[in-house]
């Protein structure tokens, strides 16, 4: 008997999240969207009925007791977690100026950025390493690599954004970290970023489309062999 290939990716109630979900089902994954908002959640899941296997779990991945409870609800429905992708993520109205951001506006990118994706990867890690081929993958952004960041001609300054960029900055040194943790296991870990995508994070300004800023989320997580500790974009390797 064939297993159930099983992913759970947080954020899933819209965007980028939503169509990696939609993706996943239709490739026959069994597929939890996170979602902080069970109702929104469930809407999402209605809209991929038709798509394949789609369930929704509350989770918000900044409160760690909900973390827990959806980690104990997962392993309650599956033995294993095949993929997980790492994708719920904010920007913030009042990230701007390094002379100027307040350190509250600051730590509350973080919450979400890196210590969400930090507090939901250990609790889904016991699920994923039950997987005869576990893949995290990391929605991390272009914002986040400093060699860009240090370019003053490169395209993602004229955000002048410093949170986000040190959030995701900081996202891709966990999950480097994390790679090497756990090299020599079945589990890759890899890091993406999606370009810039048409979504609610961005007023729909983005020039990409979903299917185009999913695309490589979704090889890393599905392909047979894929690297570890790398850093994507659509076009190939995303400078660090
Ligand atoms: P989006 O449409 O705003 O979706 C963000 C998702 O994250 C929503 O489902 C949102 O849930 C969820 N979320 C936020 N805080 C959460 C929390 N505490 N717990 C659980 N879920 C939470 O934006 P998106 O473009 O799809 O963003 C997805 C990822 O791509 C983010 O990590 C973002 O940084 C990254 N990214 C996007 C772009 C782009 O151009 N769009 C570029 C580079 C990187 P609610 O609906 O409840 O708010």
């Amino acid at each position: 008997m064939d297993v159930i290939k099983t992913a759970l990716v947080t954020g899933g109630n819209k965007g980028l999240g939503f169509e990696m979900a939609r993706q996943l089902a239709g490739r026959g994954y069994k597929v939890w969207i996170g979602s902080r908002d069970r109702q929104r959640g469930e809407a999402a899941a209605a809209q991929l009925a038709a798509v394949g296997d789609v369930a929704v779990i509350e989770l918000d991945v900044t409160n760690a007791a909900s973390v827990a409870a959806a980690a104990r609800g997962l392993a309650a429905e599956t033995d294993h977690l095949d993929v997980l992708i790492n994708n719920a993520g904010i920007v913030s109205p009042n990230d701007g100026k390094p002379s100027e951001t307040a350190v509250d506006a600051i730590k509350s990118i973080f919450e979400t950025n890196l210590f969400g994706v930090l507090q939901v990867t250990q609790a889904f890690l016991p699920l994923v390493r039950k997987s005869l081929s576990g893949r995290i993958v990391v929605v991390s952004s272009g914002m986040g690599s400093l060699s860009r960041l240090a370019n003053p001609a490169d395209s993602i300054n004229r955000f002048g954004t410093w949170g986000y960029s040190a959030s995701k900055a900081a996202v891709n040194a966990l999950m480097i970290s994390l790679a090497h943790e756990l090299r020599g296991t079945p589990v890759t870990v890899n890091a993406i970023n999606p370009g810039f995508v048409a979504t609610d994070i961005n007023d729909n300004k983005g020039v990409l489309t979903v299917e185009q800023g999913v695309r490589r989320a979704i090889e890393l997580a599905t392909m047979e062999s894929p690297p570890t500790g790398g850093f994507f974009n659509e076009a190939g390797v995303e400078p660090w």
